[in-house]
């Protein structure tokens, strides 16, 4: 924090969107101005390292918040926009979408988030607050929603910006070191539970990596008889350790067909093919195989297998502000978090090295050292 910037005491009326927010220390709002030393790790081209630059955020939008960064999640989202895998990434870009931090200024038109307070910024990082999707609650299906790490500077930097409703305050018992992820990865595998599970539900979480394995911790402390499927027999002890109830070989077809009629719900997080038509096999009637790992080759599905049993299958990205609000202090009464690796910042290309490698486990989180 630079206390140049510091100008004027908070505004009494100005309160925070939940009364159990941490606030470690009471600091002044800051309105519109620019700071000297902000400092981030960019990327300048596609499967390039990263290096360190001081950048120039300008001034402070009227609706935005300023976060000083404490850690951030490196999510395989980073890894895709770093390589372009998905053809939307915009270099120089600065990476990162799971940040912990608090928030060092406000812009004048900012709302619910006040400084000192510490808050969480994930994937998307605003949205127009207008349209129909806004309005109704769903601001992450915004047409205008802004990915924070695509055409917009993200959490591996010593401060990031987002617009005050997409940066949510973190409740007080939450696991800030861990919690990153969380914003991520977290509310991507917590949102389809919330939609379409009940505590009574069968859950199959296919893939137990970043995603998967916070969708057995979520899962099995909603109640959900949980099953793991993974290809990786080294994981069979350790999903068992999430609170899996059972875990199957996803490449073994035969115990996967055994399984036929099973499921309530199945989330994949993988991104490779799989058994598809055996999978499928596995819901129960009425039940929804739900994809939230991006698999680029299609997925084949036959009409019968969903008409007869009344089956379907759905897709969702991340969640809106208030479902991360909803999954944070879930997590938090719950004792739900990451299993992490940290790295210092500084060390970033030797943790996207690590991910890329496929060992992490099970997530990793940077720890901002500027
Ligand atoms: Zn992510
Ligand atoms: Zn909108």
């Amino acid at each position: 924090m630079n206390t140049k910037l510091i100008q004027e005491p908070p505004s009494k009326s100005k309160q925070p969107r939940q009364s159990s927010v941490s606030a470690p220390q009471a600091r002044p709002a800051l309105v519109g101005e620019k700071a000297a030393n902000y400092k981030a790790w960019v990327a300048k081209a596609a499967k390039q390292p990263m290096v360190l630059e001081t950048v120039d955020l300008g001034p402070l939008g009227s609706e935005e918040v300023e976060v000083a960064v404490e850690n951030c999640g490196l999510c395989h989202s980073d890894l895709s926009v770093l390589n372009n895998e998905w053809g939307i990434s915009r270099y120089p870009a600065i990476l990162g979408h799971e940040v912990i931090g608090w928030v060092t200024a406000t812009g004048p038109n900012a709302k619910g988030v006040k400084v000192g307070q510490r808050v969480g910024v994930g994937w998307n990082s605003g949205s127009c607050m207008h349209c129909h999707q806004c309005m109704s609650g769903s601001h992450h299906l915004c047409p205008e929603v802004q990915a924070t790490i695509v055409g917009h500077r993200g959490g591996f930097a010593s401060h990031i910006r987002s617009h005050w409703a997409w940066t949510i305050p973190l409740p007080e018992k939450l696991n800030f070191a861990d919690a990153g992820p969380l914003l991520c990865g977290g509310i991507t595998v917590f949102a389809p539970l919330a939609i379409h599970a009940l505590p009574t539900s069968r859950v199959g979480i296919i893939g137990i990596g970043g995603l998967g394995h916070m969708a057995v911790k979520f899962a099995a402390a909603y109640g959900c008889d949980v099953t793991a499927f993974t290809s990786s027999e080294s994981k069979f002890d350790e999903a068992k350790g999430f609170g899996a109830n059972h875990v199957v070989s996803s490449k073994d077809s035969a115990a996967i067909k055994k399984l036929a009629g099973t499921f309530d719900l199945l989330i994949s997080t993988v991104n490779v093919k799989l058994d598809w038509d055996a999978m499928i096999g596995t819901l129960a009637p009425n039940g929804r195989l739900h994809v939230v790992g991006i698999v680029l080759e299609p997925i084949p599905v036959s009409a019968f297998s969903l008409i007869a049993q009344q089956r379907g299958i759905s897709g969702s990205p991340t969640g809106s502000p208030v479902a991360i609000e909803t999954m944070l202090d879930f997590a938090s009464r719950h004792n739900v978090a990451p299993q992490t690796e940290h790295f210092p910042m500084s060390h970033i290309n030797e943790a996207f090295a690590r991910l890329e490698s496929g060992k992490a486990r099970y997530r990793i989180v940077l720890d901002a050292d500027f």
